[in-house]
């Protein structure tokens, strides 16, 4: 009998939030040849963004790339007929708000709303355009990367919504805010949840309440703590192990590039 394959990003992970001795603090940034970022590094600002702050609106010229250390943020578009509000990204410490700039657009085309407040790095886009002129100048390349597994990954939640049952896609969601944010606790509501995994809120409070009940996570006041990680993993779906595959992948390949 075949031993269960263990997926291959766990230890990777669970090490992360200790793996914060970083220059920047943002994968993205710190996956830059040094040089590289030395070069880029004056202009560079440290910005706070409190909850809820509006980062871009659509039809904003986009002046800035922001890289996240901590903030966790998520861009989101209106359905034209019933006004909800549709994930198109979450993003923390692994990417950036702005992504869409590097696919040639010059304004924003989506809603950028912090979901958990800290900070982030501010690079002007004059600094980015003048530094990385190329397709193949590091940091283009990296964020087109990011584009090209954020691509992916709006695909894949698309299968896994139709696919997939609540827990498992609540239990994704845990995890990725988890491992975006770089910590097991952060401040979300359950109304957040609901918009960003596309799920009814009733049905959050609920699934919430059980995975509370069983000692998985801990929610109040706005903040929810995971407690057990690895028994959500043995909840989520595959979709899961897909999509933080497609994220890390961005960072690697990148020294022989
Ligand atoms: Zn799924």
């Amino acid at each position: 009998m075949l031993e269960p394959q263990q997926p291959p990003y766990e230890r990777e992970r669970r090490a992360r939030p200790e793996q914060h001795s970083l220059l920047f603090g943002n994968r993205i940034l710190d996956s830059l040849p040094p040089k590289e970022a030395e070069r880029l590094a004056p202009a560079m600002r440290r910005v706070f963004f409190q909850r809820d702050q509006t980062i871009v609106r659509p039809g904003e010229p986009i002046i800035f790339l922001h890289f996240p250390v901590d903030v966790f943020a998520w861009s989101w578009t209106e359905t034209t007929e019933t006004q909800r509000p549709t994930s198109v990204l979450t993003v923390g410490h692994r990417g950036v708000v702005e992504w869409n700039r590097v696919l040639a657009t010059g304004r924003g085309n989506t809603c950028a709303t912090v979901i958990s407040p800290g900070a982030a790095w501010r690079l002007p886009i004059d600094a980015f355009e003048q530094t990385q002129p190329l397709p193949t100048s590091p940091l283009r390349r990296l964020l087109l990367r990011f584009a090209n597994a954020t691509i992916l990954n709006a695909a894949c939640r698309l299968a896994c919504n139709a696919e997939h049952n609540i827990d498992q896609r609540l239990a994704r969601w845990l995890l990725w805010v988890a491992d975006e944010c770089g910590r097991m606790e952060f401040a979300i509501t359950h109304q957040q949840i609901a918009e960003i995994a596309a799920i009814r809120r009733p049905s959050v409070s609920l699934a919430l309440s059980q995975f509370q009940r069983s000692g998985l996570v801990r929610s109040q006041h706005g903040r929810l703590r995971v407690l057990q990680p690895e028994r959500l993993e043995k909840i989520v779906c595959p979709c899961y192990w897909f999509i933080l595959n497609n994220a890390d992948g961005v960072f690697k390949n990148e020294s022989g590039a």
